[in-house]
């Protein structure tokens, strides 16, 4: 059952020179409970995706058409594109919450950890006495890994881990449905990142909640995610269950993407990457915008963009395209 429905979604930055398209008719379905992950070269439009459906962008960028609906357990269904701010307000933090890549720029810095969790509980949960707020506090910070202690800390105090792990704690403080995280673990090293990828996981099956995962890092999101779709050039060009696109991509980028990086076992193999840049979302190439990049590109790819068909924008898997 899905929990989120985004359906033809378009987003535009204004420019001197014109519109650009960062987003461009996106249909994506998120499953409750699931860890969908999204892909893509920096510029793909995978985190302004991710801010157009926590209605986060600010001018120039603007939603250009589509619709988001929010289902919630109980059967009723949220229109996010129009809720007015004060239903926005209460949306953001009691159904879905976002952690974003770097907690030093969304904590407070002049508040304490135990006391930006106590703040969300006190204005979205008025009936919850102190002591409940507290306790509270020191139950979450502790599920993410961080003691109780560290309530106290400002986000200064603590290292880039726990900051993360802080604006989790946070994100979870009134039980969402949803958690879009965007790159939330990219500015650390390797050893926290693996444990707070597997504290995500670990509190997903404890919560219930689904996760939209944001990050350029396929190899990262093959470990976490159960279903991934990876974007190029403002558009979704593959979705697929993230054992299926390991093993089989359909579109010529997923695969490039998965050849960009080292494989743990197996033989040596060079990096093949993808060659050239991805494009100028101004002036994109005509067709399929993958084409110019393209190893498996034939004439028609040039001429006719592909439709998402069956998971996938490939002319080649298209079946009244060119197969
Ligand atoms: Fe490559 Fe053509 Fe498929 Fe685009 S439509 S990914 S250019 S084969």
């Amino acid at each position: 059952m899905n929990v989120l429905e985004i359906r033809g979604l378009g987003v535009d930055y204004q420019s001197a020179t014109g519109a650009v398209h960062a987003v461009d008719d996106v249909s994506l379905d998120l499953r409750r409970g699931e860890i969908l992950g999204l892909a893509g070269e920096s510029g793909s439009g995978k985190s302004t995706l991710a801010h157009a459906v926590g209605r986060l962008l600010r001018p120039p960028a603007a939603i250009t058409g589509g619709s988001v609906t929010f289902h919630r357990g109980d059967g009723t269904a949220v229109d996010v594109l129009a809720l007015r701010n004060e239903e926005l307000r209460a949306f953001r933090w009691r159904e879905m919450a976002i952690v974003f890549q770097s907690a030093m720029n969304s904590l407070n810095p002049v508040a304490t950890v135990g006391a930006q969790i106590d703040d969300v509980l006190r204005i979205h949960r008025p009936d919850l006495p102190r002591r409940s707020r507290t306790e509270r506090a020191v139950d979450l910070l502790q599920r993410v890994g961080i003691s109780a202690d560290r309530r106290r800390s400002y986000p200064h105090e603590l290292s880039g881990g726990m900051r993360q792990r802080a604006a989790i704690a946070i994100a979870l403080a009134l039980n969402p449905e949803i958690i879009i995280m965007d790159e939330p673990t990219t500015a650390l090293d390797v050893v926290v990142q693996r444990d707070i990828l597997y504290e995500i996981r670990a509190l997903r099956e404890e919560y219930g909640f689904a996760v939209v995962f944001i990050t350029h890092d396929l190899s990262l999101l093959m470990e976490i995610s159960d279903r991934i779709a990876i974007m190029y050039a403002g558009r979704v060009v593959e979705t697929g269950g993230s054992r299926d696109l390991h093993r089989h991509p359909r579109h010529p980028y997923t695969a490039g993407l998965l050849r960009s990086f080292p494989r743990l076992r197996g033989p040596r193999e060079e990096l093949l990457g993808i060659p050239g840049t991805p494009p100028d979302l101004r002036d994109l190439p005509s067709g399929c915008a993958f084409h110019p990049r393209c190893g498996s590109a034939v004439a028609e790819c040039s001429t006719r963009p592909p439709r998402l068909l069956d998971g996938v924008a490939c002319l080649l898997n298209d079946e009244k395209g060119i197969r």
